[in-house]
């Protein structure tokens, strides 16, 4: 089974320079390219203001992507440089985002934590103690550079590893490796289409700085999330029946329109209370006078449907594969059980403190907390 991540490749200095190259390249062409300049949800605790942020992740993917065919192209670069180097490149964005995190937490003095216990170097370095930092006037957000840097590292990677599958099997490729580089590449162009409606969740607003966010983005997201890719392009075409991949396609895009749609949801609601959502779901809330929830629509099946929809497209993109008999793209829909199901219980107990009453009420009217019906 360890075959399949190829543990005997390089270690080289030009793979583990590469992220640093790639991240740097991507912060230029965040600062430089044109962006839209939005309010956010998060308030600046100082002024009451909210924050505003520079989006223009697609643009950078965009250009990313270019240089990447381009390089390949005029033959400076294989196309399948990134998967040669992938281990070497593993570990450089693993020094990245430790190194990163030292840096942006011990700049800092220590955080208040809500439960005492939780209070100690240690929690501080994994949770992070600036909530929203932003530099250069504002110009960049670290959280949306961060996310920004995962998913174009993670686009170029996919993009690799597919293409070294293109390399090695030019007569019989699998199907499965393009339908899951179409499936993970609209995931991360769907992110970052809807960047601005990623200003509106918990990471934004209820996350600090620290190892799970930096190193997370850095390292983990545009590493961990091809995984299915990482482990499988060696392999050839196993020649699966067309529905597996029918079916595959179904389970991701059902998984997709679950989390964009909740996701929408809120964020229509949000920003323009009265809106009636995509012109069917008038805005059903419950309120105490004060506060309100919506109750309706995704947020009246499951409190947290749009995690479902996550695990679903994590689901389609490892049946997307073919190869259901190995372990390696399962890891991938797994993570996000292990991450999503905590998160909730965190969310309760964030939303039961903010909302007190009303929060109880609504999860006597919304009983389920992920899955409509079972859990
Ligand atoms: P939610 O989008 O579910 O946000 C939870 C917050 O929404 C609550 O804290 C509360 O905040 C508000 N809220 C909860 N219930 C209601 C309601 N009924 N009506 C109105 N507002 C409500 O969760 P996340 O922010 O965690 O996730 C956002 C998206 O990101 C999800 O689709 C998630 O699956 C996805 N995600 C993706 C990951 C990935 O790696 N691909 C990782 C993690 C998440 P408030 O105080 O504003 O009311």
């Amino acid at each position: 089974m360890l075959d399949d991540l190829s543990l005997d490749s390089c270690f080289d200095v030009a793979g583990l320079l590469a992220p640093a190259l790639i991240y740097t390249a991507i912060l230029a062409l965040h600062l430089l390219l044109p962006a839209r300049v939005v309010d956010g949800y998060v308030r600046d605790p100082d002024t009451g203001e909210p924050l505003r942020y520079r989006l223009n992740g697609l643009g950078v993917l965009f250009v990313a992507v270019l240089g990447w065919v381009v390089l390949g192209w005029i033959g400076w670069l294989p196309f399948d440089w990134l998967y040669h180097h992938r281990w070497s490149g593993l570990i450089g964005a693993f020094g990245l985002g430790v190194g990163f995190t030292l840096w942006i937490v011990l700049t800092a003095p220590p955080a208040e934590h809500a439960e005492p216990s939780a209070k100690s170097l240690a929690a501080d370095l994994f949770l992070g103690r600036r909530e929203n930092p932003q530099f250069l006037g504002g110009r960049v957000d670290a959280k949306m550079l961060l996310y920004l840097v995962g998913a174009v590292m993670l686009e170029l990677n996919i993009l690799s590893f597919a293409a070294h599958h293109y390399m090695v099997y030019p007569g019989d490729p699998s199907p499965g490796v393009a339908l899951h580089l179409a499936l993970l590449s609209f995931f991360v162009c769907d992110y970052l289409w809807f960047e601005r409606v990623h200003l509106y969740t918990y990471d934004l607003f209820a996350e600090r700085v620290g190892f799970k966010l930096g190193w997370g983005c850095l390292c983990f997201y545009p590493y961990f999330y091809g995984i299915g890719l990482w482990a499988l392009a060696d392999r050839g075409n196993p020649h699966v029946s067309p529905v597996l991949s029918v079916v595959a396609a179904l389970v991701f895009f059902a998984g997709w329109a679950l989390a964009r749609g909740a996701n929408l949801q809120k964020f229509t609601y949000k920003t323009d209370p009265e809106r009636v959502f995509l012109g069917v779901l008038a805005p059903h809330v419950l309120t105490d006078g004060a506060r309100s929830l919506l109750c309706g629509g995704f947020w009246g099946v499951a409190r947290h449907v749009n995690y479902l929809g996550e695990i679903l497209m994590a689901t389609g993109l490892a049946l997307a594969l073919g190869w259901l008999g190995s372990p390696w793209p399962w890891l991938y829909p797994l993570y996000y059980v292990a991450l999503l199901v905590p998160r909730e219980r965190d969310d309760d107990r964030r939303c039961a403190a903010k909302y007190g009453e009303l929060w109880t009420r609504y999860c006597e009217r919304v009983p389920y907390r992920i899955i409509p019906g079972v859990y």
